[in-house]
């Protein structure tokens, strides 16, 4: 009775073997007759690989920067920032906060969405925070590719436009030294075009995921310095990224809650005083 029980424990385990193994046997078999595969992209996640040739500039590079002796007037005269008032979304969730000092790497710029709204397939319309030119706009063009585990694709990547995915940047001019230049990044698709005025009312896009992103926002991202810095800028050339990174920034919510707007004068007069001036240079 006793050998029974075991000779049917046996015979269970090996069914389970039987039944659990061909499948993987077969395939291991094929993949020995089947010949290797062959290789035809290079891996673009390896760093050492070079550069793709991005596709050709599409825009009004030939025209003047429509910004350019355009500083935008306000309708506060306490406030010469009067304009900036709106956030980037309808509704929003601040999921991810300017300087997180839990990233790895420093976040210049806030994060907004809306989980609810994208999570049931509605659409998380983009809005400017404030009025300005569109000076520039780049979709990401090799974004939709399978990334990380969090669907991200390289940060470093200019292909990926160095992790901002498909992006539109506004300039804002503050006077004829300093522009505010408001990046939004990470966008599905946006709606605007190379030298557009736009005010917090118009839409300029969707939020979307592309970049370094692992779900659906709006990276908001706010810096200043000389007028004109990034017409018609190729987000796809490292030029372009330290030009980016070499520009002064700003916590956004200090530009869209209006208590805030004096502590960004400052920032602004005070930095346009230190520069020189052609009259000023020997
Ligand atoms: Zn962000």
């Amino acid at each position: 009775m006793r050998r029974a029980l075991v000779e049917i424990i046996i015979l269970t385990l090996g069914g389970l073997l039987i039944w659990a193994q061909p499948v993987s046997a077969g395939s291991l078999f094929l993949h020995r007759l089947s010949p290797p595969l062959a290789d035809p992209l290079p891996d673009p996640y390896d760093p050492t690989v070079p550069t793709p040739t991005p596709p050709p500039l599409k825009g009004y590079t030939g025209l003047p920067n429509p910004a350019l002796g355009h500083p935008i007037l306000s309708t506060d005269p306490a406030d010469p920032l009067a304009g900036f008032s709106r956030r980037p979304l309808d509704r929003y969730l601040v999921a991810q906060e300017f300087l997180d000092p839990t990233r790895p790497e420093p976040h210049f710029g806030i994060d907004y969405t809306y989980p609810e709204d994208y999570l049931r397939g509605n659409t998380l319309w983009v809005h400017p925070i404030g009025p300005g030119f569109v000076t520039a706009r780049s979709s990401c063009w090799r974004c939709f590719v399978d990334g990380d585990a969090q669907g991200r694709v390289p940060v470093r990547r200019p292909e990926h436009n160095f992790g901002f995915g498909t992006l539109v940047i506004v300039e804002t001019p503050y006077n004829t030294d300093v522009s505010i230049y408001v990046m939004y990044a990470h966008l599905n698709r946006d709606f605007v075009s190379l030298g557009d005025y736009i005010t917090p009312d118009d839409l300029i896009g969707v939020a979307g995921s592309t970049g370094y992103s692992e779900n659906v926002h709006v990276h908001v991202e706010v810096r200043y310095g000389p007028p004109g810095r990034f017409w018609n800028a190729d987000f796809t050339r490292w030029e372009t990224r330290d030009r980016w990174l070499a520009t002064m920034f700003m916590n956004p919510a200090w530009l869209i809650f209006a208590e805030h707007h004096p502590n960004c004068v400052t920032a602004l007069d005070s930095w346009a005083a230190l520069q020189p001036r052609p009259a000023d240079l020997p």
